[in-house]
């Protein structure tokens, strides 16, 4: 089972329901279309993170892309 922890855009972040340990990073970015997206991580990490508690949200995310429809985000 996974579930959906964050969203952008057409955009949804899955990660496995059996994970205890949230990790901003370990989940993994889906399009609408049901496309595994291309990811950048260039953004700087929010205060949580930045402290060493990790917010277990994709927060170093900058942009999401679908190979196959060219959807962004
Ligand atoms: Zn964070
Ligand atoms: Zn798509």
């Amino acid at each position: 089972m996974s579930s959906v922890v964050e969203f952008r855009g057409s955009f949804r972040y899955m990660e496995s329901g059996g994970d205890r340990l949230r990790r901003s990073g370990r989940g993994t970015w889906y399009d609408r279309c049901g496309e595994l997206a291309l990811t950048e991580h260039s953004n700087p990490k929010c205060d949580s993170c930045r402290r060493g508690i990790a917010c277990g949200l994709d927060c170093t995310l900058s942009k999401l892309v679908c190979p196959k429809c060219g959807a962004t985000a």
